[in-house]
């Protein structure tokens, strides 16, 4: 089992068709792509890599990652995909833990990165060299080999690397296409989110189905842009973060554009506001499906499908919208206490999956192996509960709930209500140390452009919806939320933000 076999039976079966677009150029059919990850596999063998060896891609962008992701495959090396974002020791300690050999960079990001092989600049004549050589036989692959090591983002310490085999990545793509979305050829999965990341991985569903690949010329997150390809490649698809969504739906609305050059959108990798779905809804139609995952089972543990988002007339439609959906099809969900027993129905608990998505562990680091999967179980470190037809409503992550009084809080919940109100445009909330409570809740909130908010009118919303020891006591207005190259907000450095100020003071 390869998954660079996917791409070689699309290419010998359909080698015209168009797969790799640099912006709204066409760079390589399917022929041509199969054809420079064979010659890249042919030159990595010939220079001395041998099959598990590992290879760090520290790039923004770029056409060349996908060129890269089954190049190594075809050789059965792992890749080590870095996010762009992280400084440059950041990515030293990566390729240093991960024993890396090689690694290929974009100067802009990674210049400087040190391996023990070659470190080479995709833009560079020394790149174009590797795709002209002679082409290698496609290498055989066992499913429990290693594929990609994924290193976890690491608010909390250092990073952790995830190893994801091919039959973990081979079951998340085949599961696309029931419980995600069904792709034909003339798709275009346009890459507006990093490919280290979930945007990456969905490029192998992709692959699978012989659609067309999209990196944006920017390389990055431009709205405008997304929307201008929208126009000229049409049907695109793409993987975004909740706030990646919101700067997409304001972009339209500021314009007066609709979601017509979409043909989906699969949001995931943070928790989407009610009030924000029922908006992108509305701005850009029935485009919407939802993922809940984690790199340790990588975007697969529960869908929201678009028939359920637009299922508007189903008594439980709201509750609905405020999940994370039903088990993805070859994954089973639990809610479980601190032991690993299965709580009721209703009860809030720890999120377990189990399945042949679930990571093979983290690379050299059995303690926090066995900590994280027991008896094939993961233990995702998310809470939430679930209901009597198999819908999962997550809460928060275990650190980030608040206890005040003795009162369980989960933040989550707050944010949902203190997004009713006039003029706000977004809101974080954390717990802060209180010598008499514990902890008390604080929210950060962000006004929309030009509008102030009121924080009677904040407390007024709280009051109507929500129990009154759950109200925020105190509320910071902020320019923007700490956020990652994902779209994450970084609840860890608010909070660090208000221990700051307590010692101050
Ligand atoms: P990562 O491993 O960086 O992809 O982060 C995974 C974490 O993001 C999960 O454990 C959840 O806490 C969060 N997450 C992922 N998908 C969702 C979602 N659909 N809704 C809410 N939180 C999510």
């Amino acid at each position: 089992m390869n998954l660079a076999n996917t791409l070689r039976r699309i290419a010998l079966a359909h080698p015209g068709r168009p797969a790799l677009y640099d912006g709204d150029q066409l760079r390589h059919d399917y022929g041509a792509l199969a054809a420079r990850a064979a010659r890249l596999a042919g030159a990595l063998r010939a220079q001395g890599l041998v099959p598990g060896d590992r290879v760090v891609l520290f790039m923004r962008n770029h056409p060349a990652y996908l060129e890269l992701m089954y190049g190594c495959w075809w050789a059965g090396l792992a890749i080590v995909p870095v996010n762009a974002k992280l400084h440059l020791q950041e990515a030293q300690w990566i390729a240093g833990h991960a024993q890396a050999s090689w690694a290929f960079i974009t100067a802009d990001v990674g210049t400087g990165l040190q391996v023990p092989g070659r470190c080479i600049d995709i833009e560079s004549p020394d790149y174009a060299a590797l795709c002209t050589g002679a082409a290698a036989p496609l290498e055989a692959r066992r499913p429990d080999d290693l594929a990609w090591l994924f290193y976890t983002s690491g608010t909390t310490g250092r990073p952790k690397g995830v190893m994801l085999t091919h039959r973990n990545l081979m079951t998340m793509g085949l599961t696309y296409f029931i419980d995600v979305d069904a792709i034909v050829p003339d798709d275009a999965i346009v890459y507006g989110a990093p490919m280290s990341h979930g945007a990456g991985i969905y490029a192998i569903p992709h692959v699978m189905a012989g659609a067309r690949h999209v990196v944006p010329a920017s390389g990055s997150f431009d709205p405008a842009e997304l929307f201008a390809l929208g126009r000229s490649i049409g049907r695109l698809c793409m993987f975004a973060a909740p706030t990646i969504v919101k700067r997409l739906v304001d972009h339209a609305e500021a314009h007066g554009l609709d979601g017509g050059g979409f043909k989906t959108i699969v949001y995931g990798g943070a928790p989407m506001y009610v009030e924000d779905i029922k908006r992108a809804l509305r701005v850009l139609g029935p485009r919407f499906v939802q993922i809940y995952g984690q790199g340790e089972t990588p975007m697969v543990a529960t869908a929201l499908s678009r028939a359920t988002l637009l299922d508007t007339a189903h008594p439980r439609h709201a509750e609905r919208l405020a999940s994370v959906g039903l088990a993805q099809t070859p994954v089973e969900v639990r809610v479980a206490d601190t032991e690993g027993r299965t709580l009721p129905l209703g009860e809030v608990g720890e999120v377990l999956v189990r399945g042949d998505t679930v990571m093979a562990g983290y690379w050299r680091d059995p303690e926090a192996t066995a900590a994280a999967v027991r008896e094939g179980w993961l233990f995702t470190g998310d809470m939430g509960s679930m209901d009597a037809d198999g819908f999962l409503t997550l809460k928060d992550r275990s650190k980030d709930l608040v206890i005040s009084g003795g009162s369980n809080i989960y933040p989550r919940e707050v944010e949902e209500v203190l997004l009713l109100a006039p003029g706000v445009a977004e809101v974080s909330v954390v717990g802060a140390p209180d010598p008499e409570w514990g902890e008390v809740v604080v929210a950060f909130v962000v006004p929309q452009a030009g509008q102030a908010v009121d924080t009677a009118a904040l407390d007024a919303v709280c009051l109507e919806r929500i129990a009154r020891f759950k109200r925020p006591k105190r509320y910071v207005v902020v320019e923007a939320l700490p956020k990652n190259n994902y779209g994450k907000v970084l609840k860890t450095e608010l909070r660090q933000r208000l221990k700051d100020e307590a010692l101050r003071r």
